[in-house]
């Protein structure tokens, strides 16, 4: 059986993937989760993208689930017409206020309170550093500023003050519509951007108990004040993005990879799902070749130990969105081959809180951790040649993941939601099968799609982790399969 790449990769869904045929060939490529991102276009532009990429995972039967990343207490820009203006080092330039009759040296905010905030010479940065304006003059509404580095603008770029500490709640009114817009289309994950503490990611986790559900919430960590306070954000949330765009900005670019070390190696402490984001193959946005530095910053988050990685605007604008997936992957399965590659955690865990999205009594969670535990010391110690896992609601096979097993690892589930739920988990292949009553019954439906999915041949060995059919929750079966069809 050929290992399938292993490291999950999450493309952000723009423009450049509105056709059908590209999400099919994203998928193909190796995209194992899509990201909306909230902070441009409107609900009905996400909506039909969520719709197609829900055709296409159809189509090409791979579970892709959908993270609706909101924008939390960003500051952004407005709109600008579809070109962009070109800013001039030493040009003056207004920002905010009322619309400019001299467009060209006008910059709209989508920040009512920020001119009131600021005084002559802070220093606002845009589109993560890229541009830097220093304010020379303000008035309630509106900025004087002149441009200390110049570049092309274009619509709803981020905006950073750093070292100023500005009154934007945590999640804004926008962030709340766009909650609901979520889960009226069935997101799988949500993410927050500019987390400052753990308080922040509750306020997510209650919003979503008063819609009487629970998803999966990612904690966006690209804040100094985050950093501060990550050991509570990696304990409330479910998730964390190494958002590196704004950590630059607001950390500085020289901090960034030190942060993402540590932030990934304090994930795999607490068995937290973790993605490391921005500028991975920004190259390719425009050219049809990465440069050897992105090969080798993909290389680098991947002996790190990440999850999953994301592209952003290489596949929501990029020129060559399905070559960025093709590369990726390439260079991920590489990596993941070199002997660099340090599988962790191997042995038997101390106890812990293995808490995932579904939170249960701590004596359950320790027996679930010493079965996971039990299942891997198989693998890894007999001639099996894969782990099935058995799963209802994920739990199971999100544990399994974080332990880093050298072997392929099968996750079986009857629930589409479950599935799209572990296709971003690392080193996990979901597959679907059909409902069943007993336990002799589901292991024979997960050979059959094993097998017609090419993921085992007959006289195949595998070490199978479940729970006694239907029942949800419980895995107490540990078992070695040979598989016979
Ligand atoms: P964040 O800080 O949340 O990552 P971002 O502005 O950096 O926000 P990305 O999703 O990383 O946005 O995408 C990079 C760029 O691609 C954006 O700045 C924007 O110019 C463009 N882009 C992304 N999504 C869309 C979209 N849905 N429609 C139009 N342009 C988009
Ligand atoms: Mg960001
Ligand atoms: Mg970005």
């Amino acid at each position: 059986m050929i290992q399938s790449k292993r490291t999950k990769i999450l493309c952000t869904l723009g423009p450049a993937t509105d056709k059908k045929a590209m999400l099919e060939r994203l998928i193909r490529a190796g995209m194992n989760m899509a990201r909306i991102n909230m902070s441009h276009g409107v609900h009905d532009e996400h909506a039909r993208r969520i719709r197609r990429l829900a055709e296409a995972s159809r189509a090409v039967n791979v579970p892709i689930g959908v993270l609706v990343d909101l924008q939390g207490p960003k500051l952004r820009i407005g709109e600008l017409t579809p070109e962009g203006i070109n800013l001039k080092k030493g040009q003056t330039v207004h920002v905010g206020g009322r619309k400019s009759s001299a467009p060209e040296t006008w910059i709209p905010l989508d920040a009512p309170t920020l001119a009131r905030e600021l005084d002559r010479g802070d220093t606002i940065l845009l589109a993560d550093g890229s541009i830097a304006l220093k304010v020379t003059d303000t008035d309630k509404t509106a900025l004087i500023v002149r441009v200390t580095r110049g570049g092309h603008l274009t619509s709803r770029k981020g905006l950073n003050v750093p070292g100023r500490a500005l009154s934007v709640p945590a999640f804004t009114t926008k962030d709340k519509a766009d909650l609901a817009f979520a889960l009226k289309h069935n997101a799988d994950f949500v993410a927050l951007s500019f987390v400052r503490t753990a308080k922040d990611v509750r306020a997510v986790k209650n919003a979503l108990k008063r819609h009487k559900t629970s998803k999966p919430v990612v904690a966006k960590i690209e804040k100094p004040q985050a950093l501060d306070d990550i050991d509570n954000i990696i304990d409330v949330a479910d998730g964390i993005m190494v958002a590196r765009g704004d950590l630059g900005v607001e950390l500085s670019v020289e901090r960034v990879p030190a942060a993402q070390k540590t932030l990934i190696q304090k994930c795999a402490a607490a068995d937290r799902w973790v993605i490391v984001a921005t500028q991975m193959l920004e190259s390719m946005i425009e050219s049809a070749t990465p440069t050897r530095a992105e090969a080798s910053d993909i290389a680098n988050a991947v002996y790190d130990g990440a999850d999953c990685l994301m592209l952003s605007g290489e596949t929501a604008i990029g020129k060559y969105p399905d070559r960025a997936v093709d590369i990726m992957t390439a260079i991920c399965r590489q990596s993941e081959d070199t002997a660099w590659l340090d599988h962790p955690v191997q042995t038997l865990h101390p106890a812990h809180e293995p808490d995932l999205t579904l939170r249960k009594s701590s004596s359950a969670q320790t027996a679930e951790r010493a079965m996971v535990d039990a299942a891997l010391v198989l693998l890894r110690e007999s001639d099996a040649s894969a782990l099935w896992v058995f799963t209802q609601s994920g739990r199971t096979a999100q544990l399994v993941s974080k332990s880093r097993p050298e072997k392929p690892v099968l996750a079986f589930s009857p629930h589409q939601d479950t599935l799209r739920l572990l296709s971003g988990q690392w080193g996990i292949r979901p597959l679907h099968v059909a409902m069943v009553k007993t336990t002799d019954e589901m292991v024979t439906a997960g050979e059959q799609v094993a097998c017609e999915r090419k993921c085992a041949r007959k006289g195949d060995r595998v070490i199978v982790l479940a729970g006694q059919a239907p029942t949800i929750g419980a895995t107490d079966i540990i078992k070695i399969h040979h598989v016979r069809k």
